[in-house]
C-alpha cells in the first residue's frame, strides 16, 4: 500500500477538521435550549390538572417524568416516605424524584425544584377553593428540567448532576400555618443521617422561574448560606448578557426548599425565585402567565454554570 506524503497529510487535516466540527456541534447541542419545547412541557404538565401530593394528577406527572428522563438517558429513582395528612391524620405517601446524570461521579451538584402543587388557590379573592394549576408555582421547575435533560447527555459538567424534584413543598390546606418543605426536609435528613456514597458540592433551587416578566434577584437566605453559589450563578448570567438576573438583593428573605438543604444537609444551596408574581396561589397561575423564553434564560445560565462550577463554592 502506498500513499503520497501530501495525501496522508491532507487526510490528517481533514480528519482534525471533521473531529473539531463534531466537538463544536456537540457543544452547541448541549446549550441549544428550545423555548417552544420548554413551554410545551409546561403546558403538558398543566394539562394533567392539579398535582398536589398523592393526587391522581401527581401520579400522572410521576409517570411522565420517569418516561421523559429515562428516555433521555438519566437514572431515575424515587425517595419515598409517609407523612400524616394535615387534616385527616391518615398516612400520605410522598415521593421525591432523583434524576441522575453521570451517576458514577462521587462529587455532585444538586439542581432542585418542587413538583407538587398547592391543594387550593387560597389567595384567590373569588375562588379560594377553585382549581389551582400551578403553572409557575409547580410546573415551571419541572418543565425547565425536562428541557435541560436534552442537553445533559452532551454536557461536560464539572461535577455529576442530580435533578431532585421535591414532593410536599406545600401540602397546605389552610391559608396560615401548616408544615411546608416536607420532601426537602426528608431528603436533607436522610443525607445527614444516612450519607450516600456521593457528596453534594452545592445546589441551586429553582421556584417560580416561568413568569413571562421574569426578574431574579439575590435571595438573602441564599446569600447567607451559599454566597459562592449566588456569586457564580449571577456572574454567569452577567457573562451571558441575561438581564433578567439582577445582581442585587431581593427586598425579603424567602423560606423555601433550600432552607433544609442548607441548615440540615449543609449543602450550600441558592434559591432562584421570582416572587413578584401577581397570580401567586390564585386560579390565574396558568400557562398564559408564563413563557418559554423565561425558562430558557434560566436554563442557559444553569447549563453554562454547570460547566464552570468553581470548586470553592462547596467549602
Ligand atoms: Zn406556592
Amino acid at each position: 500500500m502506498f500513499f503520497p506524503r501530501n495525501v496522508s497529510r491532507i487526510a490528517i487535516i481533514a480528519w482534525i477538521c471533521f473531529f473539531s466540527m463534531f466537538v463544536i456541534a456537540e457543544e452547541k447541542a448541549a446549550l441549544d435550549l428550545d423555548e417552544r419545547r420548554a413551554f410545551g412541557y409546561l403546558e403538558q404538565i398543566c394539562k394533567l390538572g392539579p398535582r398536589p401530593s398523592a393526587s391522581e394528577g401527581m401520579t400522572k406527572q410521576q409517570d411522565l417524568i420517569v418516561e421523559h428522563f429515562t428516555k433521555l438517558g438519566a437514572k431515575v429513582s424515587f425517595q419515598e416516605f409517609d407523612t400524616p395528612h394535615p387534616k385527616k391524620g391518615t398516612p400520605v405517601r410522598m415521593r421525591n424524584v432523583i434524576v441522575s446524570w453521570h451517576p458514577q461521579a462521587k462529587e455532585r451538584v444538586l439542581l432542585c425544584c418542587h413538583y407538587d402543587t398547592r391543594p387550593f388557590p387560597d389567595q384567590d379573592p373569588y375562588r379560594p377553593k377553585g382549581t389551582f394549576l400551578g403553572a409557575n408555582d409547580g410546573a415551571s421547575g419541572v418543565a425547565l428540567f425536562m428541557e435541560l435533560a436534552h442537553s445533559l447527555p452532551h454536557l461536560k459538567p464539572t461535577f455529576g448532576v442530580d435533578f431532585v424534584l421535591f414532593d410536599g413543598e406545600e401540602f397546605i390546606f389552610q391559608r396560615d400555618g401548616g408544615k411546608y418543605f416536607l420532601g426537602s426536609e426528608y431528603f436533607a435528613k436522610q443525607y445527614r443521617e444516612r450519607p450516600p456514597a456521593h457528596r453534594y458540592v452545592c445546589g441551586v433551587l429553582v421556584d417560580m422561574i416561568g413568569d413571562k416578566t421574569l426578574t431574579i434577584r439575590q435571595e438573602p437566605n441564599s446569600v447567607k448560606h451559599a454566597p459562592g453559589v449566588v456569586r457564580s450563578v449571577f456572574e454567569t448570567a452577567r457573562s451571558l448578557g441575561i438581564k433578567e438576573f439582577i445582581a442585587r438583593p431581593m427586598d425579603r428573605e424567602i423560606n423555601d426548599d433550600h432552607i433544609p438543604l442548607n441548615e440540615i444537609a449543609k449543602i450550600p444551596t441558592a434559591d432562584l425565585i421570582d416572587f413578584d408574581y401577581p397570580p401567586w396561589h390564585t386560579t390565574k397561575d396558568k400557562p398564559s402567565e408564563c413563557s418559554g423564553a423565561s425558562l430558557v434564560k434560566v436554563g442557559r445560565v444553569l447549563l453554562t454554570w454547570l460547566q464552570n462550577v468553581p470548586a470553592e463554592v462547596g467549602r
